[in-house]
């Protein structure tokens, strides 16, 4: 079985989103990734984010420096409204020149797909994602596409199609947004918050997050939401 991990928690900080981490960047994922799980029924009782279902928007601007094709992009974003769209939660996509131009108010998270090995980051080879920083809420996820392409496709299957490429990106980006706003969320047994993953869960017709992950990540956007409207 062709099995990956998914992601990795680093705790270093970026002076920007591309700046490569020291060799040390591997020696504090393990203290992240076993951090506490929030008790999402307490959680609940305070928040009801059943009553907040659709209210919540997460904004995000995608940065390709991979090259993707543009109807790989499309199934991207699709699969990544469409996880969201599943725990209440709408997303809204920024350009990535507007953001570049001037800081929007608000929370924006950027996803950047790198078209390079994590091994150049001293990451794991086969690390598909990862959220880099301690700071609440971080403000970058990145994918490494070709990682995530050997995971898709085996050697010796057939071609991917763009939507079958764009939706394991989608899945992959997902489960590390879920890790920056939810960040003491431990890794679920199984569905998209499990911590490894193949080939063939990321081209399934359908996966989604457990409650637990889907719950932590409510709670979490909708903390930052409200600190930003203060
Ligand atoms: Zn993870």
């Amino acid at each position: 079985m062709n099995m990956k991990m998914w992601c990795l928690g680093v705790g270093l900080a970026l002076s920007s989103a591309l700046a490569v981490p020291s060799s040390s960047a591997t020696s504090t994922v393990a203290g992240i990734e076993s951090s506490t799980a929030i008790e999402s029924g307490s959680a609940s009782a305070v928040f009801c984010p059943r009553h907040e279902s659709g209210e919540l928007t997460l904004r995000l601007a995608l940065f390709d420096a991979a090259g993707l094709n543009a109807r790989v992009t499309t199934s991207l974003k699709q699969e990544i409204e469409r996880i969201f769209a599943g725990v209440g939660v709408g997303i809204e996509w920024m350009e990535p020149e507007v953001l570049a131009a001037g800081r929007p108010h608000g929370y924006v998270l950027k996803v950047l797909m790198l078209g390079f090995e994590p091994t150049a980051w001293n990451l794991r080879p086969d690390v598909m994602g990862t959220v880099l920083g301690r700071r609440f809420p971080a403000t970058a996820v990145y994918l490494f596409e070709p990682v995530i392409v050997r995971t898709l496709v085996p050697s010796g299957r057939r071609l991917m199609t763009p939507l079958e490429l764009g939706r394991a990106f989608g899945r992959v980006t997902a489960h590390e947004i879920v890790h920056v706003l939810a960040p003491d969320l431990e890794h679920a047994s199984s569905g998209l918050m499990a911590a490894a993953q193949h080939g063939q869960s990321l081209n399934s017709p359908v996966e989604r997050f457990d409650g637990q992950s889907a719950t932590a990540f409510r709670l979490g956007l909708s903390s930052v939401l409200r600190r930003e409207r203060r």
